[in-house]
């Protein structure tokens, strides 16, 4: 392959799965198939608070969380699931929520048969299901009640949890092997083959296939590709990617960007969650701008206009520059709830800001509307240029208000209809 046919072949096309829909009224969100790869989350809220729960979902969606997660972890927490559900639609915020149970799922499956039917798709843990001859029985009757209320499940298999005596066994073939395999690949061989054997399991119980979105978590960037890489190869099932514990910060984000980036320009992924752990205070949200960011800057989903903005260096004199763009940055994506709704297609725009002249007009004029900021020395004036060309200079103390006013202008121009502008 020559290194033009490289760069030029992009990500390889989605290795072909199974389509699993997950619903909530006249909400359908797929997973799977040929659909876009789907952005999920997960509260950190007490399932029991209601309100809590539900303003954080909501928060969560509002920001692009196209499936919400909540733990269901006793019978509180079960009880409320309807509360929150219904306190969601009368916000009118559709996102379907999925269930996340670990121990007693088949007991509060069965003891709150509303929260079993208000949920659209349930999450099991195969490592949490139970011991011994309880197992096979408690994941049956999770099966049983998803087969009832025809609701998708994702077999979540995860190395800190992993179930013991599938480990125990792959340990034990292993150690048949005329060369055995290293520790860490019959960890791998464990996960996949978890996954797998309760997919095929829950299929024998009745779940349709196309009911079915497997995962195996582990907490390494090389080992989670090599586990997706192994599992998608093995298997045509809907794959939910996430690096999981990934961590704090820039850490989390980098790891999981790392991994993730990796696996889906290889076409594998059907769904991706990043499991940041929020900064005391920090905002839960976060995590969906991640994923949507690594989507969008790998060009596999639009989601928010783009700011490109140089780095600064020396040439940059004051931090006018950096305000405009993290302003702008976040007055775009505030607004997307919105815009998405009456400016069809604003998520294509790109918007530069740039902090000197070295760069700033050749780079705005490549970008829908760019800005070139006064560096060091040079005439306190800022051009900016619209679709390529030189629209107007600005100066003074307003610029970043008059500059957030043609972007307005230019959305409402470029990508509004006339009838829904004069509505809002
Ligand atoms: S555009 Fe100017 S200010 Fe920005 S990094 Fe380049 S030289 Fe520095």
């Amino acid at each position: 392959m020559s290194f033009s046919s490289v760069v030029l072949s992009g990500p390889l096309a989605r290795r072909a799965s199974r389509s699993v829909k997950i619903a909530h009224g006249q909400r359908e969100v797929i997973v799977g198939g040929n659909s876009p790869i789907v952005v999920q989350s997960m509260t950190n809220t007490d399932t029991a608070d209601v309100f809590a729960t539900a303003i954080q979902i909501k928060e969560l969606a509002r920001a692009g969380s196209e499936l919400v997660r909540i733990t269901v972890n006793n019978a509180e927490s079960a009880a409320a699931v309807p509360f929150i559900r219904e306190q969601l639609d009368r916000m009118g915020i559709d996102v379907p929520l999925i269930g996340d149970f670990h121990y007693n799922g088949h007991t509060l499956l069965r003891d709150f048969p509303d929260c079993a039917n208000s949920l659209s798709k349930y999450r099991i843990n195969p490592g949490n299901v139970g011991q011994g001859a309880k197992r096979d029985t408690q994941f049956a009757q999770m099966i049983e009640i998803a087969c009832r209320y025809e609701k998708p499940v994702r077999i979540g298999v995860n190395w800190g949890s992993l179930d013991q005596a599938l480990l125990a066994r792959v340990m034990d073939e292993n150690a048949q092997r005329a060369n055995p395999w290293s520790s860490q690949t019959v960890m791998y061989e464990a996960l996949i083959v978890s996954a797998i054997e309760n997919a095929l399991r829950a299929e024998q119980l009745g779940l349709a296939g196309d009911k079915i979105v497997l995962s195996c978590k582990v907490s390494g960037v090389q080992d989670l590709i090599a586990v997706y890489r192994e599992l998608s190869r093995r298997c045509d099932y809907s794959l939910h990617l996430g690096l999981t514990e990934a961590g704090m910060g820039s850490k989390g984000i980098v790891a999981s960007t790392a991994a993730l980036s990796v696996l889906m320009q290889e076409g594998i992924g059907d769904t991706i969650r990043i499991s940041l752990t929020p900064e005391p205070g920090g905002d839960r949200c976060r995590e969906v701008v991640v994923a949507q960011e690594i989507l969008q800057t790998m060009g596999l989903r639009k989601f928010t206009p783009m700011v490109i903005a140089c780095p600064g260096c020396g040439r940059t004199t004051s931090t006018v520059f950096q305000e405009l763009a993290d302003n702008i940055q976040t007055y775009l994506r505030e607004q997307m709830p919105v815009w998405k709704e009456i400016f069809p297609g604003v998520e294509n725009m790109n918007v530069a800001v740039m902090g000197c002249i070295v760069n700033g007009p050749g780079e705005s004029k490549h970008a829908n509307i760019g800005i070139s900021l006064p560096g060091t020395g040079e005439s306190p004036a800022a051009p900016v240029f619209i679709d390529g060309v030189k629209a107007v200079t600005l100066r003074g103390e307003r610029i970043v208000e008059e500059f957030k006013t043609i972007v307005l202008d230019y959305v409402k121009s470029r990508y509004g209809s006339s009838s829904l502008i004069e509505r809002n």
